[in-house]
């Protein structure tokens, strides 16, 4: 039963087996026993008790030792030798002398308890009490169990369920902007052509038109490759490689040189160690980083330290520049594809960068988030896993600037 969407539980009666060939006295045990949580079915043979328990659960099983045909001990020793009712507690009725030898043979039968005729009221109910609790926590259990499994089992079909539809749309974001290219670079050549062409000869309007196009069809061209790059990211198969994180960053460095150059951008960092993972990846990663702090400029020139320090297995790294800084309220959403602070006017970009640099770092084990203080420049950080301890060295102390 659930009620606002949440599961109750509502207490179940549970049933009783009296066993005695003698009706009155079975009539007599049912009224002391009597109560709304629990269903009393009576049985006045063995035989009749066994047909119960083919169709029915007890919590428990009062059972009279003297009965004629069947007595309550072959009785006990067939519900003993069946799967299903095995472990019923079972409580025998005697009226025998209280002598050890008795008790002995009742439990060899697997008798739980005894209970003396004439049957003491209080006793009797608080014995079959203990019993019905028993059968209730155990019920409780088991159909906790139940739903644990069924929740695992719903939760690892979701988990592959859903590998399974990342891996479609990655497989789709790459088909698809790979395949859009061909047709794109057509539109960019020729309207790069007209402009070119046509230049001079045509009314302003024209002019405006075609400049629009050719601006367009290059954004799209960056959006392409982006998308492209990022479908890309997180490629396992090259990831078991070592990567001097040095020389990664200096091949980064390398590769923003002309965007550094143009703004004086400096570029220091601590001793940097060797990981595991993929280089062209790790690259991608310094370049995104370091690229955004030296676009994301304040009317200071850029200054960018990056830095390594070990943290128990793993590294940690920090790009920290003196930008223009995040509001606080961005600080998450920032790693989200397409996902920007600024319009095009302001800052050229797609939205795709940061996106690109979470999931290398995450299939590479790590994590990645922003410290930042709005105005005064913001500090990216990411980790790696370590190496094993003897390949843990860190490369030779150094720093470089530009
Ligand atoms: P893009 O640079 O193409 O806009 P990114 O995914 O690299 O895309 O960055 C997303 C947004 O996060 C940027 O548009 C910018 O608003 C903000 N951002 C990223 N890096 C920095 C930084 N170093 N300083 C300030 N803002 C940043």
């Amino acid at each position: 039963m659930t009620l606002n969407g949440s599961r109750v539980s509502v207490p179940q009666a549970v049933n009783i087996l009296i066993v005695d060939d003698n009706r009155d006295s079975t009539l007599a045990l049912a009224a002391i026993l009597e109560g709304p949580d629990r269903e009393i079915l009576k049985a006045y043979s063995g035989e009749d008790a066994l047909k119960h328990l083919l169709h029915h659960d007890f919590g428990v099983i009062l059972l009279d030792v003297r009965m004629a045909g069947m007595d309550g001990y072959e009785t006990a020793d067939v519900i003993r030798s069946r799967p299903k009712t095995r472990d019923v507690p079972i409580i025998f009725l005697t009226s025998y002398n209280k002598e050890d030898a008795q008790v002995v043979r009742g439990y060899a039968h697997g008798a739980v308890d005894y209970i003396f005729k004439p049957v003491i009221p209080d006793v009797l109910k608080s014995k079959v009490n203990v019993f019905l609790e028993l059968y209730r926590r155990t019920e409780a259990l088991k159909t906790k169990n139940a739903e644990l499994e069924l929740a695992e089992k719903e939760l690892a079909r979701r988990v592959e369920e859903l590998a399974r539809s990342n891996a479609e749309l990655e497989r789709f974001a790459y088909v698809a902007s790979h395949d859009l290219k061909e047709p794109l670079r057509m539109v960019t050549s020729y309207t790069k052509l007209l402009a070119s062409r046509y230049e001079g000869k045509l009314d302003q309007d024209a002019n405006d038109f075609i400049a629009f196009a050719v601006d367009g069809a290059s954004r799209m061209e960056q959006l392409i490759h982006d998308l492209l790059s990022y479908s890309r990211a997180g490629e396992r198969n090259s990831m078991s490689g070592f990567v001097n994180c040095e020389e990664a960053l200096n091949d980064a460095l390398e590769n923003l040189k002309t965007a550094m150059d143009e703004c004086r951008a400096t570029v220091t960092h601590d001793p940097l160690p060797t990981v595991n993972g993929d280089t062209t990846q790790l690259i991608q990663v310094f370049q995104n980083l370091i690229g955004n702090g030296v676009k994301f400029r304040s009317d200071r020139s850029p200054s960018i330290h990056v830095s390594a320090r070990q943290r128990g297995e793993e590294w940690l790294f920090c790009v920290q520049d003196n930008g223009i800084g995040i509001e606080a309220q961005y600080l998450d959403r920032i790693f989200v594809l397409f996902q920007r602070l600024h319009g095009r006017e302001e800052y050229p970009g797609t939205g795709i960068g940061l996106a690109i640099c979470k999931k290398i770092v995450e299939t590479h084990g790590g994590r990645i988030w922003v410290e930042s203080e709005f105005g005064k420049g913001s500090t990216f950080c990411f980790t790696l896993p370590g190496l094993a301890r003897k390949e843990n060295v860190p490369n030779k102390p150094a720093t470089s600037a530009r």
